[in-house]
């Protein structure tokens, strides 16, 4: 096996074309990467486009605002959440970095109080035609109406009240209804459990607060469920809660579960551009190269590449890593560290 196929089905060995500033340079190609988990009303996104990120999703943001970005011109290729859903109180409304406009606190839809004991999904979808989860819908349809690819919710126990779970239910409801996924920040005691029972499609960060049991984790694989892996942030803050994370990344994978690169780019001090602190943390914790490629390239939360493609491609100059050295993180981190985007056109194969 060549180290090309060692990358898998999405890397090509390719060279630039005679003309142009590098002539004749050899390496990698692949198709164009994705953040998909940024805040681009925290930081400017040039510098990730420098460093070979062509495509962002962003989580989290004034509905507003982010459309009027994602308009613009230009890289990156923008796809976005807008508002925070959460609890009345709920985090991230007394957070001073949060944007203006970009909270909106739910009522909860459990009109009977009885704090969701009684919950289950058939009754969810009843509440979902019902007046109490009119201002679900109607915070799902706000984000929809600016153009929204996925619903964001935060379930921040530590950090104020979370949504009970037939509330969550009623956005999981109202979301799905309207053709879009539902992609959560589960942080506290029990939150990514709340998130996998109440069918949430996408953690926002692969679970750190605690470790995840095996039958969970399967659950959540096996339901479909994708985790996005922010990692990098941990390995900056706690390397505790780092530690716990990439646990529960390495048995999820392990599951067969779908990992999603993200580096909550605007979340403090972070590399711009194909971070090395992820790549590294996603090989430690057990992805091949080729995984960690697939997990830059997939098109979440679109089905189809067509949204970040548009005639250019991820160059990543000189040989890849030899078939031992795709397991060290560093030397995986340090070659997909240098990735350029380039016009497909200028790559010819090689
Ligand atoms: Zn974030």
């Amino acid at each position: 096996m060549s180290a090309t196929d060692a990358l898998g089905p999405l890397a090509r060995r390719v060279r630039r074309s005679l003309n142009g500033d590098h002539p004749g340079e050899t390496g990698t190609m692949l198709p164009p990467l994705v953040d998909h988990h940024v805040h681009l009303q925290l930081a400017t996104a040039d510098d990730a486009v420098a460093g070979g990120i062509a495509a962002v999703v962003d989580l989290g943001a004034d509905p507003g605002a982010i459309a009027g970005i994602a308009r613009t011109e230009g890289l990156p290729h923008v796809r976005y959440a807008g508002a925070f859903l959460t609890a009345i109180g709920g985090y991230p409304s007394d957070r001073p970095w949060r944007p203006g406009g970009s909270v909106r606190e739910l009522p909860s839809v459990d009109g009977d109080g009885d704090g969701g004991a009684r919950a289950d999904a058939e009754r969810a979808r009843e509440r979902a035609h019902h007046a109490l989860a009119g201002p679900v819908e109607a915070a799902v349809d706000e984000q929809r109406s600016f153009g929204a690819s996925v619903i964001k919710v935060a379930l921040n126990s530590v950090a104020g009240p979370v949504l009970d779970r037939p509330t969550l239910e009623a956005v999981v409801s109202a979301a799905h209804a309207r053709g879009l996924p539902v992609a959560a920040h589960a942080e506290g005691e029990r939150m990514a459990q709340l998130a996998i029972d109440a069918g949430v499609d996408v953690l926002v960060h692969a679970p750190f607060t605690e470790r995840l049991d095996d039958a969970l984790i399967s659950r959540a694989a096996a339901a479909g469920q994708a985790w996005i892996s922010t990692l990098a942030i941990h390995v900056r803050d706690d390397d505790a809660v780092a530690a716990i994370a990439i646990d529960n990344v390495r048995r999820f994978r392990a599951a067969g579960g779908r990992v999603l690169y993200g580096t909550d780019f605007g979340n403090g001090e972070l590399a711009p551009g194909v971070n090395a602190v992820e790549v590294a943390a996603l090989v430690r914790a057990g992805l091949a190269a080729s995984d960690v490629i697939a997990a830059l390239a997939d098109p979440w939360p679109d089905a189809t590449g067509a949204w970040t493609d548009a005639g250019i491609a991820t160059f990543v100059p000189g040989a890849p890593p030899d078939a031992e050295r795709l397991a060290d993180p560093d030397a995986v981190a340090a070659w997909l560290a240098t990735a350029r985007i380039l016009p497909a056109e200028e790559l010819e194969p090689s």
